[in-house]
């Protein structure tokens, strides 16, 4: 179709949709928090164990300790915000190395041009080819590709006509939880440790712990014997080059022909009648850079010319089917990794992907649900890591949301000694520390210093050396668990007050006009009752309290005892204060009528407002006075509708520029326009003020610099740009109930310790850093991810391995102080081809893009992306380098692990935020930028790569969720129905040959040309296929953090050109690559650092 004859469309997506049904409580599921621990431990932890206690009933507060040894760490640091005893930075770190000065990493490489890519002359073709599941190969070749067309980003097309840029650009929202928080029944530990040592300390890395993404499929055979010259290869036809084949690889002579994948066969030119056979030796337990495969070679098989004319069969272009496939790969992970649950007992075992669905069984490390990382095989030099470029970072989601079936961490009191941590480096007590001297002492595994046991905790040794009571306390047992800290853990050494909410709503003329402030207050007097709370206490513990504002601030009195609210209203903004403390935050069972009562007079009292002004600053300001005033951590709903242009503190001006796009300029639209947004940001992280955002913006905004405080409080920043109620009602409360009802750890500090040898250098995420250590989090909640990258201090070992440990100290929803602690062992290596096959793609993405998003706020865009290239390219080419086997240069050889890394990375390329399209605004690039800098694995991954699901392909009474297919027009049928969803966007597709019966079905109308185009509910129709439609849209809801609002794109329609812009394997409007060219332009990038 003709991609650029679209007028934009004059409607968002903007149908009138059927009048909101009504909002049920019910559906609020006031589900206990995920934090909180079981009820008991169970049989096994009920052991006889001084100092041990249970889990306190949920909700009970404990008494500060009157008496008793202070904790090591106090007599070192005072206490105090910036300078929690256990984060002191007084104190040693890892062991001798700390005295390695501390540095913020400037990144994996300076930015620079990437290496000018020569024109290949050379068209490319692929060679389909089966066997190995540990390289993927690519056979470049031959006439016809434009190659030239692949190369780097070409600059935007400016001024194409493409889909309103209006409230569905990023839709977001929110949903009611996808796992519902239910207790989960504690793990049977009896059975859940089968005496093996979870911390396999000394266990050597060895094939059987390696893991590919296949291991679940039939193992290869190692590739140890001659291959049979003169045998085809005799796989089954398959899709994939790398696609996993239980056929022993066999060599080709010169002349066979490939079995190749459904479609066109491939086409080879005559002149390169030959291209060895590939083998990374990756195969079974074969370890080494490169086993030399030279040998069973002999002959060096080739596969080559085609019988018959090669001539006959003029390669066009590269076949898609050919080259790695996301979809694959997932199916195959699903298959081999989906079955069986994954148990944390081995170190360096890299996990199933993230779009497999899979159980955890914590025997020692943490869950991946809690830490994933970029590989789980680290070089054990600095030099080789340098070499490989792979950035070593672990992504982290501290208090990641866990599914029932699976126990929440459990609590360990140690009473008023606190919990037992390494005197030097302070880390805390976990399996991987080594008792000895009888038990009396401890080595810590992450600095080597040697511990006395404090007498209440000594315990006798097994045969084994390991503690008899390793099994009866989860911090010698598990990767995940929490400590009741003590007051030593404490702001000002005193035990934190509950944690308050206050509701800040925008009462000026747009707010009122677009009926928000009274869906708002509508909508707040049920959700009140859902407020988050800890295990089974009756009502939550946490207050609330109420502003609205337009160029002033109303703060209002609600305390029980009065018969009406009282407002008080201070103008003066400059100087912000609280004019009442006592009545403003209040418990929502105890002033429920005078909250009700407020509740229904402000939409009437600004009913007739002409205020159009706002103010912004003052307003975070406000609340984080009012916090500061109760002595309490808290968080902030913003409810705001316009750029603050009102005489006051961040006050700001329209500074939009499109014209900016790539210039040098263009990383000012990513900047805050002023600093006082930071000062601010900072003040809020000292009280533990969260600000959550919920921005209605009719047009500039400049969400820059309005998320700032957010995004340095860990808060989240929902946009819905031209809010209407009949259209953005739903999305926007099912987003808000999320988000209030949100498990959340207050005022808390996160730090990463590693064994000596690696360290944590740099950080993304929503946070505060005030230093090169501490993450500082006012709020921290289930859906938030840090992601940390380390680096190495000196040298690792095979043996030792290398250990992270994560130290998250909050306060609860009811004010409990806790540490999280989070641990897990990885594999070193001294060969690179370890490093390769125990890569995680997704992970490696996840950092990519943090680290490219956070790049555009000081360099020009284009140089972001050519280091990205760059990048990838060396990554690639040093695994051609060391761990493929000679062959020729016209070969694209992939690691197993990393044969996605193209397709993904070219996603990241041509996201909005590094190469826009003329329809995306620059609030929408820094909205999003925002967004993908906490998201975690899995939610960067659908992101990027949106997923594609047939509606129409399968049986109907198939009720599981369809494979999806690959994010490209041509795997769109005509004839079918699909559904495209990235976590924020949801699509459904329909092709305009579409059997009749099936629009009747789904729509209720009686023909294609019926369908409303924009339209946002199916009706709700008693019919097989609209019940599954409907149910698949519910369910894949449910798996976002966000709600995804729909819109229903007609084929050859105008909004199908924003559609369009999720099929990323397609070249795209502004100029993005396709998968295939880019894939060929990442191959003459390999070539030219190979040469
Ligand atoms: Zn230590």
């Amino acid at each position: 179709m003709n991609i650029n004859q679209s007028a934009p469309p004059t409607l968002p997506y903007g149908q009138p949709q059927p009048a909101y049904p009504g909002y049920h409580p019910a559906s609020y599921g006031g589900q206990p928090g995920s934090t909180v621990p079981p009820a008991s431990y169970g049989p096994s932890y009920n052991g006889p164990v001084p100092g041990y206690q249970q889990t306190p009933p949920p909700g009970m507060s404990r008494a500060p300790p009157s008496s008793g040894v202070p904790p090591a760490s106090t007599a070192q640091t005072p206490g105090g915000h910036a300078t929690y005893s256990h984060f002191g930075q007084g104190d040693v770190q890892n062991g001798p190395s700390s005295t390695v000065q501390m540095q913020r990493h400037p990144g994996p490489q300076p930015f620079g041009p990437a290496p000018l890519a020569p024109v290949v002359s050379q068209p490319t073709v692929l060679q389909p080819y089966g066997p190995p599941p540990t390289s993927t190969q690519v056979t470049t070749q031959l006439a016809g590709m434009q190659i030239s067309g692949a190369a780097a980003p070409a600059p935007p097309q400016t001024g194409l006509d493409y889909g309103p840029p209006t409230s569905g650009s990023f839709p977001n929202s929110g949903l009611y939880g996808s796992y519902p928080q239910g207790q989960a029944p504690p793990l049977n530990l009896a059975q859940g440790h089968p005496g093996t040592q979870p911390s396999q300390r000394s266990a050597p890395p060895q094939a059987s712990s390696f893991t590919s993404p296949a291991s679940g499929g039939p193992r290869m055979p190692s590739m140890t014997g001659p291959l049979l010259p003169g045998q085809g290869f005799g796989g089954p036809p398959v899709s994939q080059p790398n696609h996993v084949s239980s056929t022993p690889p066999q060599a080709l002579p010169p002349g066979t022909q490939m079995t190749g994948p459904p479609g066109p066969p491939p086409s080879v030119h005559p002149s390169q009648a030959g291209y060895q056979l590939q083998q990374n030796g990756s195969f079974g337990p074969v370890r080494g850079p490169q086993p030399n495969y030279g040998s069973p070679y002999p002959g060096a098989p080739t596969f080559g010319s085609q019988p018959g004319p090669p001539q006959s069969l003029p390669p066009k272009r590269l076949d898609p089917d050919a080259i790695p496939s996301p979809i694959q790969v997932i199916e195959d992970d699903r298959n081999n990794r989906g079955s069986e649950p994954f148990v944390t007992d081995v170190r360096g075992q890299v996990p199933p992907l993230v779009t497999t669905n899979f159980l955890v069984k914590d025997q020692g490390n943490a869950s991946p649900r809690y830490i994933r990382c970029t590989s789980y095989n680290i070089p054990c030099t600095s030099d080789v890591a340098k070499q490989a470029q792979v950035p070593l970072a672990a992504v982290i989601k501290p208090l990641a949301r866990l599914p029932p079936e699976e126990a929440s961490p459990y609590v360990v009191d140690h009473g008023e000694s606190g919990p037992l941590r390494c005197n030097r480096c302070k880390a805390y007590m976990c399996p991987f520390m080594q008792f000895i001297e009888g038990g009396r002492r401890f080595q810590c595994c992450f600095c080597s210093c040697i511990n006395d046991v404090p007498p209440q905790y000594f315990q006798h040794l097994d045969h084994t050396g390991r503690r008899v009571d390793a099994y009866d306390r989860p911090e010698l047992s598990l990767g995940s668990y929490e400590f009741l800290a003590t007051v030593d853990y404490c702001k000002n050494n005193k035990f934190p007050s509950p944690p308050a909410f206050i509701f800040m709503i925008d009462v000026s003329y747009n707010a009122i006009r677009s009926g928000l402030v009274r869906l708002l207050c509508e909508e707040l007097k049920s959700l009140l009752d859902f407020l988050p709370r800890e295990g089974g206490a009756e009502e939550s513990a946490i207050r609330v309290g109420f502003v609205t504002y337009n160029k002033v601030l109303h703060f209002y009195n609600v305390k029980s005892s009065l018969a009406q609210p009282q407002m008080m209203v201070v103008s003066d903004v400059a100087d912000m204060f609280v004019p009442l403390l006592d009545g403003f935050l209040v418990n929502v069972s105890e002033s429920r009528t005078v909250i009700t009562s407020l509740l229904d007079q402000i939409p009437e009292m600004f009913a007739d407002t002409r205020e159009t002004e706002t103010v912004f600053a003052p307003v975070i300001q406000a609340g984080m006075e009012a916090l500061k005033a109760a002595e309490c951590a808290g968080k902030l709903f913003l409810f705001h509708t316009s750029l603050p242009i009102a005489e006051a503190p961040g006050k700001l001006k329209n500074r939009d520029d499109r014209k900016l796009i790539n210039t040098d300029k263009e990383k000012t639209l990513f900047q805050a326009q002023t600093g006082a947004y930071q000062t601010l940001a900072k003040e809020c992280v000292a009280q533990g003020c969260c600000v959550a955002l919920f921005l209605f913006p009719n047009q500039y905004v400049d969400v820059a610099t309005l998320s700032v405080v957010p995004q340095l409080t860990g808060g989240s920043v929902y946009k819905y740009a031209c809010f209407q109620v009949e259209n953005d009602q739903e999305r926007f409360l099912s987003d808000l109930c999320r988000d209030v009802q949100k498990v959340v750890g207050f005022d808390a500090v996160m730090r990463v310790r590693t064994s000596t040898g690696i360290r944590a250098v740099d950080f993304f995420g929503a946070f505060y850093m005030s230093n090169t250590t501490d993450v500082e989090l006012a709020g921290l909640d289930v859906d938030k991810t840090v992601t940390v990258e380390f680096k190495h201090d000196d040298r690792l070992n095979e043996e030792s391995g290398a250990l992270l440990q994560c130290a998250l100290l909050y306060t609860s929803c009811a004010g409990q102080r806790r540490l999280r602690i989070h641990n897990l062992a990885l594999n070193c290596c001294t060969q690179l081809a370890d490093l390769y096959r125990n890569c995680e793609t997704d992970t490696l993405i996840n950092y990519m893009a943090k680290f490219a998003y956070r790049g555009v706020l000081n360099s020009p865009v284009k140089t972001v992306r050519d280091t990205l290239i760059t990048q990838c390219a060396q990554i690639l080419a040093c695994y051609r380098k060391n761990c493929a086997s000679p062959s020729s240069a016209g070969q694209l050889i992939l690691p197993e692990c990393m044969k996605l890394l193209p397709v993904y990375l070219n996603c990241v390329l041509k996201s909005d935020v590094l190469q826009p399209g003329a329809e995306v605004t620059t609030d929408d690039r820094a909205y999003v930028r925002q967004l993908v800098t906490s998201m975690d694995v899995a939610e960067t991954n659908v992101f990027f790569y949106p997923r594609l699901l047939p509606l129409t392909k399968s049986p109907i009474e198939n009720t599981t969720e369809p494979p999806a297919v690959r994010a490209s027009e041509e795997r769109l049928s005509n004839g079918d129905i699909y559904l495209l969803e990235n976590g924020l966007n949801l699509f459904l597709w329909v092709g305009a040959s579409v059997q009749q019966g099936v629009v009747q079905s789904l729509f209720n109308v009686s023909s294609f040309s019926h369908i409303t185009s924009g339209l946002s509910v199916l009706p709700v129709l008693d019919n097989p296929l609209s019940k599954k439609v409907r149910g698949l849209i519910d369910s894949l809801r449910a798996q976002r953090s966000r709600y995804m609002k729909l819109i229903v794109v007609k084929q050859e329609d105008k909004l199908e050109m924003l559609f369009k812009h999720f099929l990323v394997e397609d070249k795209s409007l502004s100029g993005g690559a396709s998968y295939v060219d880019f894939l060929c332009h990442m191959h003459k990038e390999i070539r030219q650092l190979l040469s």
